[in-house]
């Protein structure tokens, strides 16, 4: 059997890697290891936030080691590391977003068809809903910001409604890509560097660190057929080491809280982002922003006593990324639609009895990284950049052409099914 080699067991790499297996030896390189979500309490932990230990996001690894940090002076970047990806602390959101895909002629109906009959997708759990957050929909509703139930990768009957799906889900009634991995090798521990490319074929995976037991003392490996998938934060790397050039195109849809104290609201406890409001550019959603919530001083207060809207925003797709850095600034225009955004989450606040003085913003933060080896209309068949050799397939947010401003999970596994399709049409 022929070999393939995954790199990333996030939305792409591990749907890739589920695909691939079907004609494949298929192996996963995954920089981190296994998932475990953060179990300490959060009560008990808020209660550290007056002796200022939480004094930078970073330190969040220590609790969280499958959350990675990266800050400039304007923006936090989440993002996952670990088997999953940055699956494992999304919030559920599946959405079709392929419009800018639309544009340049990838129509993708059969993948999001499959998807739908393959995953756990629901909107059935408006029946689940707090007080508030039922009070905030009808709000929204009477100012004619149209919400819709957020379709969720969710298995509603095991949900605890505790609040924590960006930090871990502890009842797996939210779905992550892990699922996708039973029976796969996924070799964890293993970060990969670069790739050795000659007469336009990927010939050797290298790696850089070697911890897993299964690897033994080897650092290469050999495939006939290599898939990146190491998300819009570590694709770029790989590729730039291998001599391949990407375009600093970065997009990270920033994402912006608007909250207020608000007694017993329990928002802590409910399901992330329940509904969503679509605007022009940007998103409106309820969302307990634990971020801002243990690093951010204007949210030092109790957690089950506030509500928060949660802004996300397409951005203009410019940025760069280098060994897990981000160069970017938001633009004029991004701040613009920001402002807009914080004035329609302040006017649905004071509709629900808000006061004016006491509406707090949050910690400007984003986890979608993408857009840096961006598909073209030239490519909406093969979707294969020239820039690759033959062999040589990227499978994850580096191939979106625009940023979605919306969840980008499920059109990231789209495109993997119909990438890995086209893989095996060639090689297997
Ligand atoms: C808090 C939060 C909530 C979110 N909620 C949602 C949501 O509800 N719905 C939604 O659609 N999206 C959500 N997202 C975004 C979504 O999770 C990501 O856009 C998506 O997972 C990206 O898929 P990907 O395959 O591009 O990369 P990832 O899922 O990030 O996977 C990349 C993988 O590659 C590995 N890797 C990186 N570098 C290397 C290397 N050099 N060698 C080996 N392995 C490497 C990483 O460890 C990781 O496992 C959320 C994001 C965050 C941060
Ligand atoms: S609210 Fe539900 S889906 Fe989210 S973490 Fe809790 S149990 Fe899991």
């Amino acid at each position: 059997m022929k070999k393939a080699i995954v790199i990333g067991s996030g939305a792409g790499g591990a749907m890739a890697a589920k695909m691939l297996a079907k004609d494949f030896d298929v192996t996963v390189l995954e920089q981190g290891q296994a998932f475990k979500p953060l179990t300490l309490p959060l009560n008990q932990l808020a209660k550290f936030r007056w002796t200022g230990l939480y004094f930078d996001e970073r330190l969040i690894q220590f609790f969280l080691p499958a959350m990675r940090i990266d800050r400039n002076p304007e923006t936090v970047m989440v993002y996952g590391r670990g088997i999953g990806g940055t699956t494992t602390l999304a919030t559920g959101n599946a959405v079709r977003a392929d419009e800018g895909l639309k544009k340049i002629g990838i129509h993708l109906d059969r993948e999001f068809e499959e998807l739908y009959q393959e995953l756990p997708i629901t909107t059935d759990h408006q029946h689940r809903w707090s007080r508030i957050t039922k009070q905030t929909f009808e709000v929204m509703q009477e100012m004619g910001f149209d919400p819709q139930p957020m379709p969720k990768l969710l298995r509603t009957k095991q949900c605890r409604m505790c609040g924590h799906c960006s930090i871990g889900c502890p009842t797996q009634a939210k779905w992550d890509t892990r699922e996708l991995l039973e029976g796969i090798k996924v070799i964890t521990g293993c970060k990969v560097t670069h790739i050795d490319i000659g007469d336009q074929i990927a010939k050797r995976v290298y790696v850089s660190n070697t911890s897993s037991l299964h690897w033994g003392s080897e650092r290469s490996l050999e495939a006939d057929v290599i898939v990146v998938a190491a998300g819009g934060y570590g694709t770029p790397d790989i590729l730039r080491n291998s001599g391949i050039d990407c375009q600093p195109r970065l997009f990270i849809d920033p994402v912006l809280c608007v909250a207020a104290p608000m007694e017993q609201a329990r928002q802590d406890h409910q399901l992330l982002m329940p509904f969503v409001s679509r605007r022009e550019k940007y998103i409106i959603s309820p969302y307990m922003d634990w971020l801002s919530f243990f690093f951010n001083k204007r949210w030092y207060k109790s957690m089950d006593s506030m509500v928060s809207l949660m802004i996300k925003l397409a951005d203009v797709e410019q940025g760069d990324v280098h060994h897990n850095k981000m160069q970017k600034n938001l633009t004029t225009t991004d701040h613009e639609y920001l402002k807009r955004g914080v004035a329609d989450c302040r006017e649905i606040l004071l509709r629900m009895g808000v006061h004016e003085q006491n509406i707090f913003l949050g910690t400007l933060n984003a986890g979608h990284p993408g857009g840096m080896l961006p598909l073209s209309a030239a490519e909406a068949e093969t979707l294969h950049s020239p820039l690759l050799p033959d062999n040589l397939y990227v499978a994850d947010a580096s191939l979106l052409p625009q940023a979605l401003g919306l969840p980008p999970m499920l059109t990231i596994m789209a495109l993997a099914k119909r990438i890995s399709r086209i893989i095996s049409q060639q090689y297997g």
